[in-house]
């Protein structure tokens, strides 16, 4: 199963990853994360990424194409993979088109003051990269991360001025994106607000798997 995550920013598809890659047994390559990770080791990828990032807006097409092509072409993507965060564009997108025959674009439709009502909540792994958010799906501990006890933090890109310009660069450049899945009868839409279990169910129903 080869499929892609879209939504905007804090939508829930970080989330929601977790569960559909251990219900379909394929790997999740979040270019969001394989960026951060870049920065933390200052690799020249990193260096490029970093300031675009911090600003809130997208990473030049031609860096990330290369990236996810690497990924797609390793052998843990043989059975499939689960792409969150990408495409973001339409280049990226017929980019992709050229490489795999994509099963299914799951799109997370949450309004605007959802979101950002969320990511003032949310806060982050900064080793396994986990998300939760203080109210709607906190740690069992206050603070700590579940899956490595590493100690939460907020992403920088998440301050609530750089949200608002990733919200309008989602409306103007990835929106786009769902209009180019949804012509091609790919797009399955998920409504993503209500609590983390809820929504989890949702996605099983439409996809048929377990939840
Ligand atoms: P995310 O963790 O998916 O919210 O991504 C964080 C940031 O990484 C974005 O705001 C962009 O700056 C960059 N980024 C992630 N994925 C992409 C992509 N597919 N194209 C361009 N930039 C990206």
């Amino acid at each position: 199963m080869k499929m892609i995550l879209l939504g905007a920013p804090g939508a829930g598809k970080g989330t929601q990853a977790d569960f559909i890659k251990t219900a379909l047994q394929i790997p999740v390559i979040s270019t969001g994360n394989l960026l951060r990770e870049a920065i933390a080791q200052g690799t020249e990828l990193g260096k490029a990424a970093q300031d675009y990032m911090s600003r809130g807006a997208l990473v030049p097409d031609e860096l990330i194409i290369g990236l996810v092509k690497e990924k797609l072409a390793s052998p843990d993507c043989a059975k499939g993979a689960i792409l969150d965060g990408f495409p973001r564009t339409v280049p990226q997108a017929e980019a992709l088109d050229e490489i795999v025959d994509l099963d299914v674009a799951l799109y997370f439709n949450v309004p605007d003051a959802v979101i950002v009502d969320r990511m003032a909540g949310r806060r982050t792994c900064p080793t396994c990269s986990a998300t939760y958010h203080i109210e709607n799906n906190p740690p069992a501990t206050e603070g700590i991360c579940d899956k490595c006890g590493e100690t939460l933090g907020i992403r920088r890109d998440d301050a609530p001025e750089v949200v608002l310009q990733r919200l309008q660069v989602y409306h103007d450049q990835t929106e786009p994106v769902m209009h180019h899945y949804a012509a091609k009868g790919k797009l399955v839409t998920v409504e993503g607000v209500g609590a983390v279990s809820e929504i989890r169910q949702r996605i099983a129903e439409a996809l048929k798997i377990e939840a």
